[in-house]
């Protein structure tokens, strides 16, 4: 039975990894659950799962989800505050970590459990853009394994050789071709995009995912994350990789060989293929993801990306290449501005704006990328920078 601890459990990763979790219930054993203030649901996955933690990221949170559970003789031990999700990744009784916070908040967590040896599954990947060279040297230096769930990442790693050390050269790569659907607005009317709303913008045609990455998927934001997050799991430049949109969804990243040979994973938009891949890695279990049937698909259609409709990926190839404090900042900022749009605060157009304008003012800032301490800084200076051109 392998101990399992999941990170943002009452979100749409959270859901979708005890959907798999529970049907192999010999295999895993859920040791314990986080959520950031969801009451009501953590109150239920404990009713379901019986975990032996559970932890709300929110003090006054934990005090009513202690209330409402006070009836419970099975209840668990309930935790509060941003300490305690640090506190229950690195557990001994926990083998394996589902990485499902939103946002540069997962990051401490994460890397608990990487100072712990656990193995990690990555969701949050904005814990790597953050502090890419920091967990990467506290993952190699613990013993600790990082298994990609986002599913293109997820996609790549499977189309890598097995024994892949981290030099796409020495076998034989040529290229990374990572997949993007173009989210709700590919073919919107450009002069109308400052106009449209945050359900808008979070109905995504393939995929149901929370508010914040369905933004950035709408900016296309999350491609550049992601293509921060590649440059870091398969240790490539920016240059080695190249975008295409795909709005089928169903091939979920492609790599490129130096003979020709382009080898591609496919399967249906749902995330539970990913992470139950990364959970029995090397090995393969059930997932509940019904079959690819390729004679009821849409046609596969790939088409270059239109620069000017998605000015925050411009922004990501930039905050990439410049590297240090740059991605630190150009997640921030994001974080905000996509919560301000959230909120009806700003437009939708002047997420790329507020973006740019906090890289050009702190991307260049000095930071060492392993210094937790500045990188948390620069986090804070960026977001702060980022509120104070909305007033
Ligand atoms: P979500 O908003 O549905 O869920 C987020 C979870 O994190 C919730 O459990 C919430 O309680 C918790 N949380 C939020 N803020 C927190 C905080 N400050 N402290 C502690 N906990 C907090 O998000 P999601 O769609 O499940 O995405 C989670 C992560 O996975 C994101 O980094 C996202 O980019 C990544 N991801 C998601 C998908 C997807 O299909 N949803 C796909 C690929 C990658
Ligand atoms: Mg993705």
């Amino acid at each position: 039975m392998k101990g399992l601890c999941i990170l943002g459990s009452t979100g749409s990763i959270g859901l979708s990894t005890l959907d798999v979790v529970a049907r192999h219930p010999d295999q895993y054993r859920i040791v314990a659950l986080t959520a950031h203030r969801d009451v009501e649901r953590m109150a239920a996955q404990c009713q379901r799962y019986r975990p032996d933690f559970a932890v709300m990221a929110d003090e006054e949170a934990a005090r009513r989800l202690r209330e409402k559970l006070s009836d419970d003789a099975k209840a668990p031990e309930i935790l509060g505050g941003e300490e305690a999700l640090a506190q229950v990744a690195a557990l001994e009784s926990v083998e394996v970590v589902m990485a499902a916070i939103v946002g540069a908040a997962g990051l401490l967590p994460i890397l608990a459990a990487a100072r712990a040896g656990k193995r990690i599954l990555l969701a949050n990947k904005e814990a790597l853009v953050v502090a890419g060279a920091l967990l990467l040297s506290e993952v190699e230096k613990n013993g600790a394994q990082l298994l990609p769930i986002d599913s293109e990442h997820n996609a790549i790693f499977q189309c890598l050789p097995a024994d892949f050390q981290g030099d796409l050269g020495a076998v034989g790569v040529a290229r990374i071709l990572l997949t993007a659907s173009g989210g709700p607005f590919l073919d919107y009317p450009l002069e109308q995009l400052s106009q449209v709303t945050p359900d808008q913008a979070c109905a995504h045609p393939n995929w149901d995912m929370g508010r914040k990455i369905s933004v950035d998927s709408a900016t296309m934001m999350n491609k550049g994350l992601e293509l921060i997050e590649a440059c870091w799991l398969f240790s490539a430049k920016p240059e080695q990789i190249q975008i295409l949109i795909h709005p089928q969804s169903i091939v979920h990243s492609l790599v490129q060989y130096q003979d020709g040979s382009v080898l591609a994973q496919l399967g249906n938009p749902d995330m539970r293929t990913p992470i139950a891949h990364a959970l029995a890695w090397p090995h393969r279990i059930v997932s509940g993801v019904p079959p690819l049937d390729l004679f009821s698909a849409d046609p596969l259609v790939f088409r270059p990306v239109e620069p000017d409709r998605f000015p925050c990926l411009e922004l990501a190839y930039r905050a990439a290449e410049m590297g240090g404090a740059a991605p630190v900042v150009l997640n921030a900022a994001n974080e905000v501005a996509v919560a301000a749009f959230l909120s009806e605060q700003i437009r939708f157009t002047e997420i790329p704006v507020l973006v740019n304008r906090t890289l050009e003012k702190l991307g260049s800032a000095e930071i060492a990328e392993d210094d937790l301490d500045a990188l948390l800084a620069i986090d804070q200076q960026a977001r702060a920078f980022a509120k104070q051109l909305m007033v």
